[in-house]
């Protein structure tokens, strides 16, 4: 049998070494229902996510929930919306008790006094055309003034069809700004048209994704094997999907058989009561689902399928590797 000593030179096992004691448990908190914009193709709002659960405005309760959760094992708190800024004492609950992430639009700028390094994911649909249509404004000329410098902020680039062409103006602006950028697909979970994936622009945007990360390495925190699984959606010769997910809720996760999945993942509803099908869209079509994260997951809890070889293994690392700068594990 293949071992991961066998397959990886000097380097390549201490960078798998530094990975390998992490032990990341992360679960998804709705932080509140509400949210500053309303963008055409957001999940949360798409699949009616804010209707089924009252959001828990009595802060001592949050404080409990989140001791409960990290008494569960939870060592990472990934907190959305909504719009979770427009919370910040429910942000402070998290802060002050677990490392913890927080996806924003960037227009209420997080309070780096109180915060001073809360990891900050802002999100980011394209260049202004496309932001208007889809987003109603420009966010990037307020998140870009609000966190140009920031060391623990980066650009979470969700890239459209017609973005096809447009990448490096969008990175280039990111760096100017002195942030980074991770790039996710688009799922068009509203059918909004003209912004659904056809193949052949997914193999575009691949090769455009690799070019971006080989031309701007300090600015792009991504990997080409990333790049290919959520442009193929197959994985050592297996499709992406609801079999195979790993962001699965895991009290509703009844798939036999199980796949390799999060362990204690669960993606809570702000009543703190609720739970959600999955880290995204409750009513999403599985075979359409581009979410970054799911993707890398998958990839992460699968490392056995990658010990065929070394360059699947060292893939396999570089994802991993991935994952943990976006959550701040490990350094850029
Ligand atoms: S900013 Fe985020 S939570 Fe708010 S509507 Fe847009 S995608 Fe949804
Ligand atoms: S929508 Fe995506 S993340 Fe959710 S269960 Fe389906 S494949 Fe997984």
């Amino acid at each position: 049998m293949k071992t991961v000593s066998s397959l990886l030179d000097a380097h390549w096992y201490e960078r798998y070494r530094q990975i390998s004691k992490l032990n990341i448990r992360s679960s998804i908190y709705d932080v509140t229902d509400r949210c500053n914009l309303r963008c055409k193709g957001c999940f949360f709002f798409s699949s009616g996510e804010h209707e089924v659960a009252r959001e828990e405005k009595d802060i001592g309760k949050w404080e409990t929930f989140i001791e409960n959760e990290m008494a569960r094992g939870v060592n990472l708190a990934i907190l959305i919306g909504g719009e979770p800024t427009l919370c910040p004492d429910r942000i402070e609950a998290f802060y002050q008790r677990l490392p913890s992430f927080c996806a924003t639009n960037g227009q209420i700028k997080v309070d780096r006094k109180r915060f001073p390094d809360l990891m900050v994911g802002i999100s980011l649909w394209g260049d202004e055309e496309d932001e208007k249509i889809l987003r109603g404004k420009d966010t990037f000329a307020v998140s870009s003034a609000h966190y140009a410098g920031d060391a623990n902020a980066y650009y979470l680039y969700t890239i459209t069809p017609k973005q096809l062409g447009k990448t490096e103006k969008i990175i280039r602006k990111i760096k100017d700004a002195g942030l980074k950028v991770h790039m996710q697909l688009l799922s068009n979970d509203e059918g909004v048209d003209g912004f659904s994936w056809q193949a052949e622009e997914l193999t575009a945007i691949r090769a455009e994704m690799d070019a971006m990360l080989d031309r701007y390495p300090e600015t792009v925190i991504s990997s080409k094997y990333y790049h290919q699984i959520i442009t193929t959606g197959r994985m050592c010769g297996r499709p992406f999907g609801w079999l195979e997910c790993p962001s699965v809720t895991e009290p509703l996760d009844k798939r036999q058989p199980q796949p390799k999945r999060l362990i204690g993942f669960i993606r809570w509803a702000s009543d703190l009561r609720t739970t959600h099908r999955c880290c995204t869209s409750e009513t999403r079509d599985c075979r359409t689902c581009k979410d970054g994260a799911a993707h890398m997951s998958w990839v992460m809890v699968n490392k056995r399928a990658h010990m065929n070889s070394t360059k699947d293994l060292q893939n396999w690392i570089e994802v991993y590797e991935m994952f943990a700068k976006l959550y701040r594990f490990i350094p850029w």
